[in-house]
């Protein structure tokens, strides 16, 4: 095993990290931003290592000064979190040949899953189902509408590259498809510095519902069963569960099989997250894969009892998998929310600022607090708005959403917006509680009043 693990992040995901290392008996090393100086999860390290200014090409993006910190701090392995570097596949290759081991899946699967078309002919071919559309990026809006015809409108144009539900533009009808394909296109481009864009058939009104997978070194993959993170703004997520709520045994079941077959056709190592889509028939497509720790992995760990960082860790150092899939049971409930710096009345703009108070509810009695911030802790415009998650465990899902909801009223958060109260309309709001629950639910009003 390694001894010294550096966390290339920084917020709730950081600390979170280091909790894992330190179960371990690991020691570890922050890094941070100008703009981070007094962020907690600088505190949280044995060790810190200013990276450079606060935009994160010089500093929390930088593979130059993160293998620099890596050295300086003699840590010998990398913890990408998510977000950042932890998708970026020459990253970890860059990692090992520093010398560090990077606790994630293989380069290789990252370019592989990172890149959506090839993503979808690599699950395509190992038999699981995907979304109607192009296997390959289109060239222009002529060969864009020639792959609407064939599968109907409406679709979606998606970024070959993308992420963060940045640069998907929904087509209704053959007359917007230049318009949008130039604007997907220039999304794209700036975004992720690749303007290929693909086709996709544009379901109305499906269910995102997510497996979470883990494969070793031995060969072993297994799942530990769904997440529904179906409610959403701007295709982001904003509140996850397990078990998904009304999902039909043989559907759950598709998944969970389509989910370990796709991970071991390509012998996928370390934690990663199959997305699909579910039609309201039970129908489900996989959208992409996630290929590394995601920011709702603790619905996961709450339901499943095991330590999804932990096992992170331990797999990186080339240990079996500590659990076998007989081992990964779903118990209880698990719900969890995103508080956001954030303006839902502004379309979700972020809300930079100093929080100037803060109250969390103490953890313990089923709440699990996962914080990045404290009270004084500046929000920065540079990074992503996310404050902190409130986890809800119950014995059923009408448990955790009590608790939940008691949990949501002891938060108090002063000095920016936050999507704090449209949270706690959605945990009182009757559709949410009957579990039915669709991705577009939020921007079509659902939650309004
Ligand atoms: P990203 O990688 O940018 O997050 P995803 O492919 O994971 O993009 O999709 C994010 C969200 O966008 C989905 O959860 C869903 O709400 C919406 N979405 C993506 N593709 C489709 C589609 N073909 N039809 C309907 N909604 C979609």
């Amino acid at each position: 095993m390694f001894r010294t693990v550096l966390v290339a992040n920084r917020g709730e995901i950081a600390r979170r990290v280091f909790r894992g290392c330190r179960a371990l008996g690991l020691s570890t090393v922050a890094v941070y931003s100008e703009a981070d100086r007094d962020a907690p999860h600088v505190k949280d390290a044995d060790r810190a290592v200013l990276l450079g200014p606060a935009p994160p090409r010089e500093s929390y993006l930088s593979v130059e000064r993160i293998l620099a910190a890596a050295r300086e701090s003699g840590a010998d392995a990398v913890h990408p979190g998510y977000g950042f570097l932890s998708e970026n596949w020459r990253f970890a290759e860059a990692c090992a040949q520093g010398g560090l081991t990077f606790i994630g899946p293989s380069a290789e699967a990252i370019r592989a899953m990172g890149d959506k078309p090839e993503a979808r002919r690599r699950m395509a071919a190992a038999g699981v189902p995907i979304v109607p559309g192009s296997s390959e990026p289109v060239a222009d809006a002529v060969a864009a509408g020639r792959v609407a015809g064939e599968i109907g409108y409406p679709v979606i144009l998606k970024a070959a590259a993308g992420g963060g539900g940045i640069g998907m533009a929904k087509v209704t009808s053959a007359g917007e498809l230049a318009g949008a394909f130039a604007t997907a296109t220039r999304r794209a481009q700036s975004a992720f510095g690749s303007g290929q864009v693909y086709v996709e058939r544009y379901l109305e009104a499906p269910r995102h519902v997510e497996v979470q997978v883990f494969g070793d070194t031995k060969g072993s993959v297994v799942h530990l069963h769904e997440r529904e993170c179906s409610i959403q703004r701007r295709h982001q997520k904003l509140v996850e569960e397990s078990p998904a709520p009304n999902l039909e045994t043989k559907t759950k079941r598709g998944l969970t099989d389509a989910a370990v077959a796709g991970a071991r056709a390509i012998g996928y190592v370390n934690a990663g997250t199959l997305e699909f889509l579910v039609d309201p028939q039970g129908g489900f497509y996989f959208l992409e894969m996630n290929t590394r720790l995601q920011v709702e992995h603790p619905v996961t760990e709450e339901v499943t009892g095991l330590d999804l960082v932990a096992a992170q860790l331990r797999v990186a150092a080339g240990e079996p998998l500590p659990f076998s899939q007989d081992e990964v049971e779903q118990r209880g409930a698990a719900i969890e929310v995103r508080v956001y710096a954030e303006d839902p009345a502004k379309n979700f703009l972020p809300s930079p600022g100093t929080i100037t108070r803060l109250a969390l509810p103490g953890g313990g009695e089923g709440i699990r607090v996962e914080s990045g911030v404290v009270e004084g802790s500046v929000v920065s415009v540079h990074y992503d708005p996310l404050l902190f998650k409130l986890i809800a465990l119950g014995a059923d899902r009408t448990g955790a959403i009590e608790r939940l909801a008691r949990a949501l009223d002891a938060c108090v958060v002063e000095g920016v917006k936050t999507t704090l109260p449209l949270l706690r309309t959605i945990a009182a709001h009757p559709d949410f509680r009957r579990g039915r629950v669709h991705t577009q639910m939020v921007e079509q009003g659902a939650f309004h009043g």
